[in-house]
């Protein structure tokens, strides 16, 4: 069954999601000043934090695979966010993985990247 979000809750949802974007987007920029990057486009802070720099990762090893790891899980984010929002537009966002029934709205606003609803997620995480 398709899941049936109204045209409010839609734009609820996706305000969420964006605000949560915007606040990857700062992060990454942030991350790209720790590493000492001058370009803050995500693609110039991904190729200089992948970059191998043998000097910078000997001055500061701990610093850079934390920032590796962190860089690394906010790209995850990003991307499960931009699936998320064109799951909404095609009006898919909202359906359990596993049984298909329509998540819970108040779930789906805390979460809206939650892929089951709270039965299936509770019967998930038991098993
Ligand atoms: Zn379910």
């Amino acid at each position: 069954m398709t899941p049936t979000l109204t045209a409010g809750q839609r734009a609820l949802i996706e305000n969420e999601l964006r605000a949560r974007e915007h606040a990857l987007e700062a992060e990454l920029r942030t991350l790209a000043e720790q590493a000492g990057a001058s370009n803050d486009s995500r693609t110039a802070l991904a190729s200089h934090l992948l970059n191998d720099d043998p000097e910078a990762a000997r001055e500061h090893p701990d610093d850079r695979a934390v920032l590796l790891a962190r860089a690394d899980q906010l790209r995850q984010e990003q991307a499960e966010i931009g699936n998320a929002l064109i799951a909404l537009r095609e009006g898919r966002l909202g359906a359990c993985s596993a049984c298909g029934e329509a998540i819970a709205f108040d779930r789906l606003k805390a979460q809206p990247m939650a892929p089951r609803c709270l039965r299936c997620q509770t019967a998930f995480e038991a098993a």
